[in-house]
């Protein structure tokens, strides 16, 4: 194919954390480099995201070195074997270098978001005090000109976490005495990396949706794009860098591969597996596409964003003391204030004659903790809204919601009697220093700052249920990003990152930051293999 309406060295689908990485890494690399984005904002679900990147080895941290050998052994517990040992390697090598660069061609400068424990940190090579988790210092929105408002942004509400107060007050908190209209969290890393990109010349087109790869002699040349309504074909003559996101949007690709429910996903609603399917015409291999970057959700009745219907994760409601998690039959099924991701373990497990047992689900908590803590926005003290089925005893809250009063009986009378002695025997709730981290500061000890009894009437239950920030599966890669064809060769001139391409780290998921660093890593190493030929160091 030749003829195209534009003609560049690479070209970057998509705009979030993997995409804008590698436009600014091939940029900076000396290729020339144009970025399209299907939405009319720029950033996706990296720009509503806590925007920290997991690099699990590096010099940075004030405890001293984290090491190569410490990541790879606690990946390798982490993972039950489901990883990509050869790019998972590749992946903690290049993380400081990713930085570095990252540094050096752009506004955003990274820090170590202090205390932020691994998420399973007890298994060996695990950081219980943290020091893996990296965030972007606050960029100055001030300086981006009429970019500033257009990061794509969920409305300002309590489930942001870039901006709400216990994530403000415990990672961003200097942001609040600086002078200028500082961002944080994934904001902050979107507009760093937009910063740096526009500085060299490159101006994402937004309302662009890559439809279709062309190829010639197996080779991609370019892409079609659909902007507004209008089609247009612009060739790439080194490479196109598909980081289009996940699948989480299509309930096709959804049903079709997802091992398990999968009921909301909580990220912006553009990501509909059009990076997967644009690799699949192509012959692409596929790998991890079982899995997702799993989490506990809530969906507000009523709640849309874009039109679609909005998903929530739920974090501080199921840490804090006096709430639990139980089934239909009133019983506990995990560690309520464990890491996320793993919690889709529980919630899809399947009995052979009653199906899933544990979804949906109930978080349950008592009037001490509505008082103390409020829920889902809700102030503490304020009412509760009405679907959150309060009830003056267990029967009443039977007949709300349908859970056996009889079996949340058991099951409390056990919790309460256990959390007395500081313990949960059942999930180990309390038990890794993970726990205690989102749950209440002010408890007396790592335990008690996630349990507590739930004993005062009247008792709430807000349905729960699993969803995902994003899928995991897609084109398998080599150590550049470059996809492989089912055949075993590379497929020339196409390159993957983020959630666009298999997930290195199969179900593991690291810390905090345990996707975007892998897609930062990706976006690079794609976008400077793309712009040179060569591997990144
Ligand atoms: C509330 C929340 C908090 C989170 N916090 C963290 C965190 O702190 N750390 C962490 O590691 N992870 C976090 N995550 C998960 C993380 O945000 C995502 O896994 C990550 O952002 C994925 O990055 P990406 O670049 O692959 O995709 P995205 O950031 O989703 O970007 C994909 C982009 O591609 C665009 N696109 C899709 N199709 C097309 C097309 N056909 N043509 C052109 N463009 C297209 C989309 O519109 C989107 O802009 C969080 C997620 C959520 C929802």
């Amino acid at each position: 194919m030749s003829n195209w309406d534009h003609e560049v060295d690479v070209v970057v689908l998509g705009t979030g954390g993997a995409g804008l990485t590698a436009a600014l890494t091939a940029a900076a690399s000396g290729a020339e480099v144009a970025v399209y984005e299907k939405s009319s904002t720029v950033g996706g679900t990296t720009a509503v995201s806590g925007g920290i990147a997991w690099i699990p080895a590096h010099n940075r941290a004030a405890a001293g070195e984290l090491t190569v050998d410490d990541a790879m052994k606690y990946l390798r517990a982490q993972s039950l074997g489901a990883m990509d040992t050869a790019l998972v390697e590749t992946f903690v090598r290049t993380g400081p270098k990713m930085l570095d660069f990252l540094e050096a061609h752009s506004a955003l400068q990274f820090e170590v978001a202090e205390g932020f424990p691994d998420y399973k940190p007890e298994l060996p090579g695990g950081q219980p005090g943290g020091g893996r988790s990296m965030h972007a210092k606050p960029v100055n929105l001030d300086e981006l000109g009429n970019w500033r408002d257009r990061i794509t942004s969920f409305p300002a509400d309590f489930s942001n976490v870039g901006i709400d107060a216990e994530t403000r007050a415990r990672i961003h908190a200097a942001v609040d005495d600086m002078d200028g209209d500082y961002c944080v969290a994934g904001t902050a890393l979107i507009a760093g990396l937009l910063r740096g990109l526009l500085d060299l010349g490159v101006t994402p087109v937004t309302k662009a949706r890559a439809r279709e790869l062309y190829s010639t002699d197996g080779r991609i040349t370019g892409v079609r794009i659909t902007v507004g309504d209008m089609d247009i074909r612009v060739g790439a003559r080194r490479g196109v860098i598909l980081a289009t996101g996940g699948f989480e949007w299509d309930d096709e690709l959804v049903d079709a591969f997802l091992r398990g429910p999968m009921h909301g996903p909580v990220s912006p609603p553009n990501n509909t597996g059009d990076g997967l399917r644009m690799a699949m015409a192509h012959g692409a291999e596929l790998a991890n596409m079982g899995e997702a970057w799993w989490v506990p959700i809530v969906q507000i009745p009523g709640d849309t964003f874009e039109g679609k219907p909005r998903s929530r994760s739920v974090r501080l409601e199921r840490t804090r003391p006096r709430s639990i998690i139980v089934n239909r039959a009133g019983k506990r099924f995990l560690n309520e204030a464990g890491e996320y991701n793993s919690m889709a373990g529980p919630f899809h497990h399947l009995d052979p004659k009653l199906g899933y047992l544990n979804d949906p689900a109930w978080i349950v908590f008592d009037s001490l903790h509505m008082k103390k803590y409020g829920f889902l926005g809700v102030e503490p003290g304020s009412e509760a809204l009405d679907w959150f089925c309060q009830s003056a005893t267990l029967e009443e809250l039977e007949t709300k919601t349908g859970i056996s009063a009889a079996g949340l009986a058991e099951t409390l009378a056990a919790w309460n009697t256990n959390v007395a002695d500081e313990i949960d025997p059942d999930f180990g709730r309390g038990s890794s220093a993970y726990d205690a981290y989102w749950g209440d500061a002010a408890g007396a000890s790592p335990a008690l700052k996630t349990l507590g009894p739930i004993d005062t009437a009247p008792y709430f239950a807000v349905p729960v249920t699993v969803g995902a920030m994003g899928t995991k599966g897609g084109p398998r890669t080599d150590r550049d990003g470059a996809v492989r064809h089912v055949d075993g060769s590379v497929i020339p001139g196409l390159y993957a990152a983020g959630n666009a391409m298999a997930g290195v780290t199969g179900k593991a998921y690291g810390g905090a930051g345990g996707t975007l660093g892998p897609a930062m890593v990706f976006g690079y190493r794609a976008g400077y293999a793309a712009a040179t030929g060569e591997s990144a160091s």
